[in-house]
């Protein structure tokens, strides 16, 4: 789970890392009195899961109250890279003389946390490692051994900062920023920029926070944090009902049984020359409930033109799932042509059952590749 800028630095104020003061707002009103609230200069700034938002025109500075008002005004409503923004986070102004880059995350092929802090921040770091690559320092974390200071300095030296004052302080951040990955059960948490003041104070002005979904039984305050409105109503309903379902762009609406077998028919889809409206696995069982639910969830997509359900019978009976097929289409209107390719355990049975009923619309298939190039005539 993604968490908006002001959520994780609410994470970080928590675990001692240096923020900014500011108010959440969601009207130009509201913003005015949040930069009244906090007076001087703030800078307002759209909340949405995305990032580049400076970019985008989505961060703005503000000299007064009527003016934060105006920026307000300009920035709600905004489309920033597909995400609408409806919240404002109003900060203190911050004057900057130096902006770095530090993050952690999870390198997976090392199966260890990943640091990684440079002074070339405030660009996307991908910009960084391809073209200044000496520029980022990296270390890996032991996690038998924990976090030790020696690792920071070493991180530290690497970047070659060289302020002892920023040492002092970057040292700190990066030892409380360890603790906060591990104890949110985080897989990401980058601040970019982290800034040095004119001053000399190092603190974070942005954040990025990612949260494991398989830890947020463990941590109910950030689960609370999830933006309900936010996601898509068909990842919503999915999530309701437990299918398990990703939005992807073409037209052809996905359904198989098992991880592993899904993903295929989005492939074998794409080999057919048609493009996957979404990626949705019933998981092993396909009884009659779980497919009307998945076949719900696909079957709202206005996106989708035609249906592939691909099953092959393990555990799973193809008899249960023509029912279940039988069932969903009688519990819910379908107006898209859907094609079934049925094979495993029961399977004639199946076919058997849904060739009796022989509901309008319903395409049965032999093979995979077949059942796909019907699938993407059906919707052309
Ligand atoms: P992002 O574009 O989504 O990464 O949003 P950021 O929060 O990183 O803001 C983008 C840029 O806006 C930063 O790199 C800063 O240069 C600038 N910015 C953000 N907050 C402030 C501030 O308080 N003062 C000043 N002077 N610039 C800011
Ligand atoms: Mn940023």
């Amino acid at each position: 789970m993604d968490l908006y800028e002001y959520q994780g630095k609410e994470l970080f104020r928590r675990f001692g890392i240096p923020v900014s003061e500011g108010r959440l707002a969601t009207s130009p009103d509201e913003a005015r009195a949040a930069a009244e609230e906090l007076g001087g200069p703030v800078v307002v700034k759209a909340q949405v899961l995305t990032g580049g938002r400076g970019k985008a025109g989505g961060v703005k500075l503000a000299d007064d109250p009527g003016d934060a008002k105006r920026k307000a005004h300009d920035i709600l409503g905004l489309d920033i890279r597909g995400h609408l923004v409806k919240k404002l986070w109003i900060e203190k102004a911050s004057d900057i003389a130096k902006e770095y880059y530090l993050s952690v995350t999870f390198d997976r092929s090392e199966k260890k946390p990943l640091f990684m802090l440079t002074t070339e921040g405030g660009v996307e770091i991908e910009e960084v490692a391809a073209n200044n690559p000496d520029a980022l320092a990296r270390l890996h974390v032991n996690v038998l051994e924990g976090f030790q200071p020696y690792q920071g300095r070493r991180l530290i030296y690497g970047a070659r900062i060289d302020d002892p004052s920023e040492q002092k302080q970057v040292l700190e951040i990066i030892g409380k920023l360890y603790r906060c990955f591990v104890e949110t059960d985080a897989m990401l948490c980058e601040i970019n920029p982290l800034i040095v003041t004119p001053g000399g104070e190092v603190k974070a002005l942005d954040s990025k926070f990612t949260v494991d979904d398989s830890a947020l039984a463990r941590h109910p305050d950030v689960a609370g944090m999830r933006d309900v409105e936010a996601a898509d109503p068909l990842e919503a309903l999915a999530r309701e009902k437990g299918v398990t379902y990703v939005k992807l762009d073409g037209s052809v609406g996905i359904l198989g049984n098992g991880a592993g077998l899904s993903m295929s028919t989005v492939d074998v889809v794409v080999v057919a020359g048609g493009r996957p409206a979404n990626f949705c696995d019933l998981g092993g069982g396909g009884d009659a409930e779980g497919v009307v639910d998945a076949l719900e969830v696909i079957a709202r997509d206005p996106d989708v033109r035609s249906i592939l359900f691909n099953i092959f019978g393990g555990i799973t009976r193809g008899d249960e799932v023509a029912r279940g097929i039988l069932e969903a289409l009688q519990r819910i209107d379908i107006s898209v042509p859907m094609v079934v390719r049925l094979d495993g355990t029961n399977a004639d049975e199946g076919r058997q059952i849904l060739a009796d009923a022989a509901p309008a619309n319903l395409h049965v298939e032999p093979t995979m590749l077949d059942a796909a190039k019907r699938a993407v005539e059906l919707a052309a």
